[in-house]
């Protein structure tokens, strides 16, 4: 069977020159990057060679990126390490509803840890508002951690504008750009972005490789302590093969940057329009416009999303539902809860998520089954309710 990926927002393919560059890491650079000896210096010549080629994509100077296991560490480090090392100016964060577990996760083991957290709730289409930011921000913030475009439905936050705000007022603004950096063109030198995660794997790269970006200047306390690796930032030593695929990714993604978003937004706003069009009672989730290119997320009333993900998988085609299944009832995500829909719409979810290989053949396709899986999906669970 001719399978068709659309799950891009979970993980990438990895590129063919990404793979290449990996297996000569591993075959010829196999050396402890802080050695002295010219095998160590090879390996350290490739790190910095990554850390050239990940700044590259983002607009960031090579000092500023710091190579870590991936976005969830990334994540860890940036809203942990910054709240420890601000604390003596204060013990108040914010973030909001819609953020990635690795974000919320963090800041929950930091409100347990004695720091005040404010969660901004989202409009129905997932944007935080600056007012209420403006509201939220008191004299001992030190933090704000919001992501740049969310996973599960595609919505790109204001960054520009809340960081603009935050450095009104001295706060280090973080931004979770795990599912944005090589999605979207990204320019560091002219964002007001202090920390920013990103992840290999969601841009044609290896998983467990990734970097957060750190402004000059900017301190955080180190959550691993060893030999003080990467500046201190982040002890233990590199992974090369990994870093050279990060870097091979970045630098492929850099050249091509231009074509995949106008490929992407095509093919999205397509599939967005026959699905809105052609299927009865499927809902659009999060904001039309602002939003990932190739990132079509929907509800379907009465659907229930895991089956319906497996009824796809069956016809050839890979996506995602966004409800999580715990032993025996069925709850909907946090994300689709935060845009306030009701448990039972959020519970028929679907993403499909476009990526570079994906063609208009590949939508075509999706639609000749989709409309009658969603059919017989709300039969089967409307049976199962009866
Ligand atoms: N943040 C966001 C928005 C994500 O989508 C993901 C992964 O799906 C992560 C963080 C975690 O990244 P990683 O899988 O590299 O740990």
């Amino acid at each position: 069977m001719n399978r068709v990926y659309m799950d891009h927002s979970a993980t990438t393919p990895v590129a063919p020159d990404v793979t290449a560059a990996m297996v000569e890491a591993l075959n010829q650079s196999w050396g402890n990057p802080s050695s002295l000896h010219s095998i160590g210096r090879e390996a350290s010549r490739l790190l910095e060679k990554a850390r050239q080629q990940v700044a590259g994509l983002i607009g960031a100077q090579t000092s500023e990126i710091v190579f870590t296991s991936g976005g969830t560490e990334a994540d860890n480090l940036a809203i942990i390490g910054s709240a420890f090392a601000r604390q003596g100016r204060g013990r108040h964060l914010i973030t909001s509803s819609v953020e990635h577990h690795a974000v919320l996760n963090a800041f929950q083991f930091l409100a347990r840890s004695g720091f005040e957290v404010t969660i901004l709730p989202v409009d129905y289409y997932g944007q935080i508002s600056l007012d209420s930011l403006k509201k939220a921000i008191r004299e001992d913030t030190t933090l704000i951690s919001i992501m740049h475009a969310n996973n599960e439905i595609g919505t790109l936050q204001p960054v520009r504008e809340i960081g603009e705000l935050a450095h009104e007022h001295q706060i280090v603004f973080h931004s979770d750009a795990v599912q944005s950096v090589g999605r979207i063109p990204i320019n560091l030198s002219d964002l007001p972005v202090d920390l920013l995660s990103l992840s290999a794997h969601k841009f044609y790269g290896p998983k467990g490789a990734g970097a957060l970006y750190m402004r000059s200047g900017v301190k955080i306390t180190p959550l691993t302590h060893g030999g003080g690796q990467e500046k201190k930032w982040r002890s233990g030593t590199e992974n090369i093969p990994g870093i050279v695929g990060l870097g091979k990714a970045a630098e492929l993604i850099t050249g091509s940057l231009q074509e995949h978003v106008i490929h992407l937004n095509d093919l999205g706003s397509e599939l967005i329009g026959r699905v809105v069009n052609e299927i009865p009672q499927a809902y659009l989730t999060g904001h039309p416009r602002n939003r990932l290119p190739g990132h079509a997320s929907f509800v379907f009333p009465g659907v229930e999303g895991d089956s319906l993900v497996t009824f796809l998988d069956a016809e050839g085609f890979a996506a995602s539902s966004a409800a999580a299944c715990s032993t025996n009832s069925f709850s909907a995500s946090h994300v689709l809860r935060a845009l306030g829909l009701k448990n039972e719409v959020a519970l028929g979810a679907l993403r499909l998520s476009l990526g570079k290989d994906n063609s208009r053949e590949d939508i075509e396709g999706l639609m000749k089954v989709l409309p009658g899986l969603v059919e017989q999906s709300r039969l089967i669970w409307s049976l199962s309710q009866a």
